[in-house]
């Protein structure tokens, strides 16, 4: 006889870790109650892509909000958990985007969603995404009145951190979008800081010129004064995406609320099994729902 057990294969132990759990299975496809602080964090678990459908490893320590994760599609931890989010507040199930029946009843809208997850949205969904710099085009500081209150679902992930000033004309026309009870998924960085850092508060007239391969902005205020920044942060490449601001988390939520949302909450909620985990308390994703009586009035242009 062996002097110790054989040991459980590594599979079974993992699928031991993050199977459903009796006392909270959503009566879904999958749980995401898994407690990630069962695991080691240099441990390689399995799990599922729920935007392609592909099979995946991962260690939590490597789980990144922005780095990719799936082999197959590319997703990173952000991606999967708007795609999960989409389908779990539309449909209320817990299911990857390849499992699900078409849903063209639901209607929704994106803004500059990566292509990894707006076509298998686009595949389930009456989904159609939007740019700000091509067509479709969307500007969410000035939308078409007759987009209002037409979406089940809005998407606007990493973007508000880019909306020229007063941002509050986004989450106000965000809001107009949707139909009564919609959702809003969204994403930007935030801090834990007290406040939100406005970069350029007094934006008004403004031009991004480069000059010996610097970068700068040129903003004449509303009271004509003449404002030079040069110390400027884009995201993924110059000239198309400055970042105006960085939310504070407190801020931000109360953002949604001055707008008119029914209410909001931070989405931090782990499942092991879309491989979807988050580490840290900045920077999650953030639902907000409309009020049942939501006007979808649009406020172009204020
Ligand atoms: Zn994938």
């Amino acid at each position: 006889m062996p002097a110790t057990p054989p040991s459980r294969s590594l599979a079974s132990r993992l699928w031991r870790r993050v199977r459903p759990g009796p006392r909270h299975a959503l009566g879904a496809t999958v749980s995401g109650d898994a407690d990630p602080a069962t695991l080691d964090g240099a441990e390689p678990f399995a799990f599922r892509c729920n935007v392609c459908g592909g099979p995946a490893r991962a260690t939590l320590a490597s789980l990144d909000r922005e780095m990719p994760s799936c082999p197959h599609c590319g997703s990173n931890v952000r991606f999967r958990a708007i795609a999960d989010l989409v389908v779990r507040e539309l449909t209320g199930s817990r299911a990857a985007l390849p499992d699900l029946a078409r849903r063209r009843d639901v209607v929704g809208i994106g803004l500059s969603d990566a292509a990894c997850y707006a076509g298998p949205l686009a595949r389930v969904f009456d989904y159609r995404n939007t740019f700000f710099h091509t067509s479709p085009r969307l500007d969410i500081t000035a939308i078409d009145a007759g987009l209002a209150g037409r979406h089940d679902f809005v998407i606007a992930s990493d973007v508000f951190e880019h909306v020229a000033p007063p941002v509050g004309r986004a989450f106000d026309n965000a809001l107009a979008l949707l139909k009564p009870g919609g959702t809003f998924v969204m994403t930007v960085p935030f801090t834990l800081e007290p406040a939100t850092r406005e970069h350029f508060p007094d934006l008004h007239d403004w031009s991004l010129d480069e000059r010996e391969g610097r970068w700068r902005l040129v903003n004449r205020t509303a009271d004509r004064r003449i404002e030079v920044y040069e110390d400027l942060v884009f995201h993924g490449g110059p000239g198309t995406t400055l970042e105006m601001r960085v939310f504070a988390r407190d801020a931000l939520l109360r953002e949604f609320t001055r707008a008119g949302f029914a209410s909001v909450r931070v989405a931090d909620e782990p499942c092991l099994p879309f491989g979807i985990h988050w580490p840290h308390r900045w920077s999650l994703p953030i639902v907000a729902k409309a009020p049942s009586g939501n006007a979808g009035e649009a406020l172009s242009n204020v």
